[in-house]
Order: structure tokens, then sequence, then C-alpha cells
């Protein structure tokens, strides 16, 4: 360890349980595991030394940022150099000729996003955790959010990177170029390989157009069908479309719960789909026409002002928190083709009690992108039965295991459900080229040697 300390300091590396115990379990309480030692360096140069070091060593590394992954991708199996880059938060001024900017691994979702809006534009990528994800971690995870649907996910809006690779080298592309055929996308590979391939220093990052006029529906609908029906109506007639999220009674139950809020309509409904316009004017009275020839609209909510739109908002947003103070769940994020989301809803709870009856399972997504978050508490010691039983349904109509979360460690048994013999292979292929001795997170998205 003294080779580390003489690189980044005695102070950043971290040896005393009590002070490696929260880098050692994942957001969830999930996953856990020990690691020899977190180490915290501060500049390009330390991670590219830290990481020769460990290289030299032959000493693992788990890579991790705010460590609000849901797929223990993140933390320690054991034995690790644990390497948290929430030192690097070196945040560029935003340059408005190209609208980007360029920020630090560590640098929070949340602190892009104020130093974007205090310069008259905003991030395309949002999502609840933004407080501690950083950009490393939404990087490496390929994050989705809240806006995909008219932005893209976090490969998106990549256009500069620079990352350590395995052995302490450092490649890096901040021009920030638009458009550049020369060879092949490493920072499209690198987006989503969740810490497997090279650790991600800094990021340079489009920004979009800032919208302060903004209009909120909550929508409470007849039906999963009904909600997903009514989507391409939203999308063909409000360019303005921000977010289009879907969650049901048993979800809604909870965040009433342990937020204290009110019921939002006076009835319980089938499924309730949350909207968001955003545009350069006030987008409520195109809003309000579009949704209400909705076949299958039993009710609806409409908040022009931050206050009301943020109370609507809560509904949606504190789903995850609400599961979690209920007890660990497992929780599983989906995608399937947008037209079986109904099916896939309407099979889940049969599926889920055929392995582990009183399970309860609380869902909900991001419509869109035909995306669900299957979260199922008091599993009990069927957690491994609920996964399988879960996934095989979705790969059975056609859908992905994971839609953006990433594998982690949580789904690496059952990635072959969602990708063939030969693309697992050529992946294989891609981490021995880059990482042959296997240091970058072991047992993330590949089972341990
Ligand atoms: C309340 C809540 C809501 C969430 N909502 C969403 C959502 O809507 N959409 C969504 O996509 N996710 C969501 N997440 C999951 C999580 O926030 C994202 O996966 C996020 O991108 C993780 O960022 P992080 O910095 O916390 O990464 P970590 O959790 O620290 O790490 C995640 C993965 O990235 C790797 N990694 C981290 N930093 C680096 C780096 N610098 N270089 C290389 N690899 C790195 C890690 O090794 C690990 O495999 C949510 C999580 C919570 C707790």
């Amino acid at each position: 360890m003294k080779a580390l300390a003489d690189i980044v300091g005695p102070e950043h590396v971290l040896t005393d349980p009590d002070l490696k115990a929260s880098y050692e379990t994942d957001w969830t309480g999930r996953f856990t595991g020990s690691a020899a030692c977190v180490v915290r360096p501060g500049t390009t140069d330390e991670v590219a030394a830290v990481v020769r070091a460990c290289a030299s060593e032959g000493w693992r590394i788990t890579v991790q940022g705010g460590n609000t992954g849901l797929v223990g991708g993140g933390v320690p199996v054991g034995g690790e150099v644990l390497l948290s880059l929430t030192r690097l938060t070196t945040l560029g001024d935003v340059d408005p000729s190209s609208s980007q900017v360029t920020a630090g691994a560590g640098v929070t979702l949340a602190a892009l996003q104020a130093v974007a809006r205090e310069a008259g534009f905003d991030f395309g990528v949002d999502l609840a955790a933004r407080d501690s994800a950083t950009v490393g971690g939404l990087v490496a995870t390929n994050a989705g959010g809240i806006r995909v649907v008219r932005y893209g996910s976090m490969r998106q809006q990549v256009v500069g990177l620079t990352a350590v690779l395995a052995d302490g080298s450092v490649v890096s592309r901040m021009a920030g170029l638009e458009k550049d055929g020369t060879g092949y996308d490493l920072l499209g590979l690198l987006a989503g390989s969740e810490g497997t391939l090279a650790v991600i220093t800094e990021a340079r990052l489009r920004l979009v157009p800032r919208y302060r006029a903004r209009a909120v529906a909550l929508l409470a609908m007849s039906s999963t069908t009904a909600a997903v029906d009514v989507l391409p109506v939203l999308r063909a007639s409000l360019p303005s479309l921000a977010a289009a999220e879907l969650f049901y009674a048993p979800g809604l139950a909870l965040v009433r719960k342990h937020g204290g809020l009110p019921a939002p309509f006076p009835e319980e409904h089938a499924a309730y789909l949350l909207v968001e316009c955003a545009d350069l004017v006030d987008p409520t009275a195109s809003l309000v026409a579009a949704v209400e020839s909705a076949e299958g609209l039993v009710d609806a909510r409409i908040a022009d002002d931050a206050s009301g739109q943020r109370a609507l908002w809560a509904y949606r947003e504190t789903h995850t928190e609400s599961i979690s103070a209920e007890g660990v769940p497992v929780k599983l994020d989906v995608s399937v083709p947008v037209t079986s989301l109904p099916a896939l809803v309407d099979q889940l709870e049969a599926t889920v009690a055929g392995v582990c009856p009183g399970a309860r399972t609380i869902v909900f997504g991001h419509v869109n992108e035909g995306n669900l978050h299957v979260n199922v508490l008091d599993t009990g010691s069927a957690a491994e039965e609920v996964s399988d039983a879960v996934l095989r349904l979705v790969a059975s109509l056609s859908g992905s295991i994971s839609s953006e979360h990433g594998v982690g460690r949580a789904k690496v048994p059952w990635l072959a459900l969602s990708r063939s013999e030969n693309e697992i292979e050529a992946m294989r292929a891609i981490k021995t080229a880059l990482d042959p001795a296997g240091l970058l997170n072991p047992g993330v998205l590949f089972p341990l040697a």
C-alpha cells in the first residue's frame, strides 16, 4: 500500500475498516465485499500511476464513482483495491459556441446540471440519484433516466473522454469533434463498459438548450395498454415532450406511505403516466389539448407552476427510495419492445408468485423505451429464482435483461438471455485485448475467473 500512498498521499489511502465501510456496500445494501484499501486519486496522472502500480503487483481493481449503481458493479468481490474517482471534480467553463463542457469523472450530475443551467444550457440526462451519481459512473453505465425520450442515453451526450487503460496508459480524445470518422469508436465502446475496459477520468459532454417553460401532467389511465397507446399520440403532437414515466398503485401506495404524500386522485387507477413538456413558451395548452382526447384517460392533474410540478414528480421520483425503505428488494431493470410492455406487466405477478408466493412486486419505468424497473420485496431465500423467472419472461418477449443499469455482478448469470454466444465471445475478445490480466472490475459483466 505504500506505493499507492506515495502516489496520492497517505490521507487518500484508506485501510481502516470504518473508513472503508461506506465504499464496500452498494446503495441497495444487497452487494457487499471487502476492499484491500480505498484509493482516492485527484488527477488523471495519479489514476494512471495507481493503475500502473496495481498492474505491476497484479492487484485487481474495483472502480467506483458515486456508488449509486444498482447492479453491484462498483463494490469489490473481495480483496481488490477500490479506486474511488470522487476527487476528480474539475468542471470547466461551458463553451457556448460548441454547447459543450468538460467534466471530471467525479463531478456529480447535480453539479454538472447547475453549471450548465447557469450558462443558459441544460444536460440531456437526468435521474433521481443526481446528487451522488458521477459523470464517470453515468458514462460507464450508459445511464438513461427520465429524459431519454428526448435526448437519448448517456452515450449520446459524450463527445470526448480521457481514460486510463488497464496497463496505466492514457487515451484521450477531448477536442469535442462532432464528426470524427477515424476508425473504431472508442468513446462509444467505453460508454456502457461498466469499468471493465478502462477507468474514465474526464468527459467532454454535449449540452442541450435550457427550456424554462414546463408543464407536467399526471394521467390516470384505464390500463397499461392505454398508457402505451397514448405515447405515439403525445410524441407526434408534442415536440416539447421531455419525459413519460409509468407507475402503478402498489408503488404509489409506498411513496405515499414513506413520503407522506396525499392521494393524487380520489380513486385508485390501473396505471399512471407522468408526462412532462419543456419549451421556450408555456406548453401547458398544447399538453392539455394532446391528452384530453386520449383513449383510456380516466382522470388527470396538470401542473404549470414549479411547486405543483415538483409535487407531481415526487410520486414517481421517490419510488426507488420508498421501495428500499420497505426492505432490500431484488431489483431488475428490463426492457421489451414497447408493444410488449402490457404483456410483461400482465404476466409479472404470476411469474413471481410461481417461484416465490407472498413476494411483493412493485414496477415503474420509462414507457417510451419499454423500460420497466421490477422490484420484488420479501423474496427471502428465493432471490435467484425470482430473478431467473422474471428475466426468462423478459427474454421470451424479445427483451433485454438490462435496460439502463448495466449487468454489473447482479446479472452475469443471465447475460446469455440477451446476447448470443458469438456476441459474448466478441465482448470477451475486447476485454482480453484491453485488460489481458483481468485486473479491472473482476466479476462484472463476465463471471469471476
Ligand atoms: C434513486 C436512484 C435512482 C436511479 N435512477 C436511475 C435511472 O433513472 N436511470 C439509470 O440509468 N440509472 C439510475 N440509477 C442508477 C445509478 O444512479 C446509475 O447507474 C449511475 O450512472 C451510477 O453512477 P455512479 O457514479 O454512482 O457509479 P457507481 O455506482 O460508482 O458505479 C457504477 C458502475 O460504473 C463503474 N464506474 C464508476 N465510475 C467509473 C469511472 N470513472 N470509470 C470507469 N468505470 C466507472 C463502476 O465500476 C460500476 O460498474 C439510479 C440509482 C438510484 C440510487
